[in-house]
């Protein structure tokens, strides 16, 4: 039986080892944390439950495919409950966008804001529609070796028709005038880590996702989604070693032969890595057998860094929705802090999860359980002082949208920011969500899912194929384990199992 090793335990890492030991593989995932799950960690205080990362639940389709690779459901392992309202998005004082999941709801509202602009609305989502299934049942499955992968016709002409090479922000303003329902249809690319007139046009098909398909939220937190991934890829004989960082990559004559850990030396037949694709070249990797050096990596676009707080509140804030979007200041100094000429933000946007609204088990009877989170560039000084200095003024916002105060309640806080990226994943510049998925940095343009130079080394994860965000590293995952397989195929001319 063929041994393969996973580095990493992220939402990528964990889908790989699932499938590569559905093969008869002998899979370990090594993770340097003690507790697995990457970005979407989780740790409980006080008796609160906080999900590190990932708050949104998305294509609910992605995980049900890949559950259902192994025979499986996702009700199998946590039980998904649709949010009504999905989110709200607070413009200014009593200016508040709030998302029903009724599509007729929805299209009231924008009637509301907009004359003439549900039947826009409408032509915009069947679009939106027609992307998404070209985009999240075809594009995305692909290796991204060669744009011959995307010619077959009904693709190719999938891919014109999807409007790749004008922007989200260019083609929003084709459908849509108030600046309200603009922010509104912008927002759901603001996940793949780059200005909306920078991502491609064919992203809208995220906005299927937001509004047709709605949000979603496993009970328990998006932690329940990594404890079924565990279950699954536990149940089909992957060993997961936490604590055990790998330190380097072995290789001889162009191939994987073993790895080293800060606890010992292991033989394997090929490599998955999950970890941070710029991490595992430059430090596990000799020079010369990297696909890419410094360079590549600093012209890169990445997504944001954040500065996060969680928080647990001793009583309830009652104008607090699950989700909550504010937009109450200036977008565009905020994304040129971010893309442009990378700064700490005066007056940032901000985003505000309240699970405990869904969810009584992830604080104590009575109290709020609040994440928030200020995207930032990445590679910013970070210190004490500097998350302080945004505390108050957040938390002066919130409380002057939710008309009560709830500064003196909090009973809990802890601060995450770029240091914290850097040290707990070996994140590039301390990045939380990656590369962007800009148009010089998608499918074939993204860094290359195989290590050129080592013929059992693959990448997964969101700096690869296909990019940022839970659904797609689900998908990397799955790739790249059978691009792993199709190697070892080949290379024994047999199967390997
Ligand atoms: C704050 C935040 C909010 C987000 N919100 C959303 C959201 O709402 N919805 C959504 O869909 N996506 C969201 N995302 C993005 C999503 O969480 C990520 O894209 C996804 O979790 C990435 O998974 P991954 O497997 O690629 O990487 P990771 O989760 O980073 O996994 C990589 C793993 O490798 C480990 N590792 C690193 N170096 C080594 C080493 N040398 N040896 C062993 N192990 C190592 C790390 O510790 C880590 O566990 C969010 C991300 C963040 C940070």
């Amino acid at each position: 039986m063929s041994k393969v090793v996973v580095i990493g335990s992220g939402f990528s890492g964990l889908a790989s080892a699932s499938f590569l030991a559905q093969q008869g593989l002998h899979v370990t995932v090594f993770e340097k944390n003690a507790e697995i799950g990457g970005r979407a960690r989780v740790f409980s205080e006080d008796g609160f439950v906080f999900d590190m990362g990932p708050s949104w639940y998305w294509m609910p389709d992605v995980f049900e495919r890949y559950f259902s690779e192994f025979g499986k459901s996702a009700k199998d392992f946590y039980d998904l409950k649709k949010l009504d309202p999905g989110f709200q998005i607070i413009y200014g004082e009593n200016d508040l966008l709030t998302i029903p999941a009724s599509m007729t709801e929805l299209m009231d509202e924008f009637e509301r804001i907009e004359k003439g602009s549900s039947k826009q609305l409408e032509k915009f989502l069947k679009e939106a529609e027609f992307k998404y299934n070209v985009g999240m049942k075809e594009l995305v499955y692909k290796p991204a070796y060669s744009w011959f992968e995307f010619a077959n016709l009904e693709v190719l002409s999938g891919v014109l028709k999807s409007n790749i090479f004008s922007s989200v922000s260019t083609y929003v303003r084709k459908y849509f005038k108030d600046e309200r329902l603009i922010m509104l249809m912008e927002f759901p690319v603001l996940f793949l880590g780059a200005m909306p007139n920078q991502i491609p046009a064919l992203y809208s098909l995220m906005n299927y996702s937001a509004l047709v398909q709605g949000t979603y939220y496993p009970m328990g937190g998006m932690c329940k989604i990594i404890e079924g991934m565990k279950e699954l890829a536990e149940s089909l004989g992957v060993e997961i070693k936490t604590s055990e960082a790998i330190n380097s990559i072995d290789v001889v004559d162009g191939k994987v032969k073993g790895v080293k850990t800060n606890l010992g030396q292991y033989e394997t037949d090929g490599v998955i890595a999950s970890a941070d694709y710029h991490h595992v070249e430059q430090k596990l990797l000799p020079t010369e057998l990297r696909n890419y050096d410094e360079t590549y990596w600093k012209k890169k676009t990445f997504a944001p860094s954040s500065l996060i707080f969680y928080l647990g509140v001793n009583k309830k804030i009652g104008k607090l929705l699950h989700h909550n979007l504010f937009f109450d200041a200036d977008f565009s100094q905020h994304s040129k802090d971010i893309y442009e000429k990378p700064q700490w933000t005066k007056e940032p946007l901000f985003y505000v999860c309240c699970p405990s609204k869904t969810d009584d088990s992830v604080a104590p009877e009575g109290m709020e359980n609040l994440f928030v989170l200020i995207p930032i560039a990445t590679g910013l000084e970070d210190n004490d002082e500097i998350r302080e200095s945004y505390f108050a003024p957040i938390i002066k916002r919130i409380e002057k949208f939710c008309g009560e105060s709830f500064l003196e309640n909090i009973i809990y806080k802890k601060s995450y920011c770029v240091k914290n990226f850097v040290n707990d994943y070996n994140a590039y510049g301390g990045n939380a969500y990656g590369l962007a998925n800009t148009l010089k940095q998608t499918a074939v343009l993204k860094p290359s899912l195989k290590n050129k130079k080592v013929n059992n080394l693959f990448y997964t994860g969101q700096l690869t194929v296909p990019g940022p965000g839970v659904p797609p590293a689900l998908i990397s995952g799955q790739i790249a384990a059978k691009e792993l397989m199709k190697q070892l195929k080949n290379k024994s001319n047999e199967a390997v199992i």
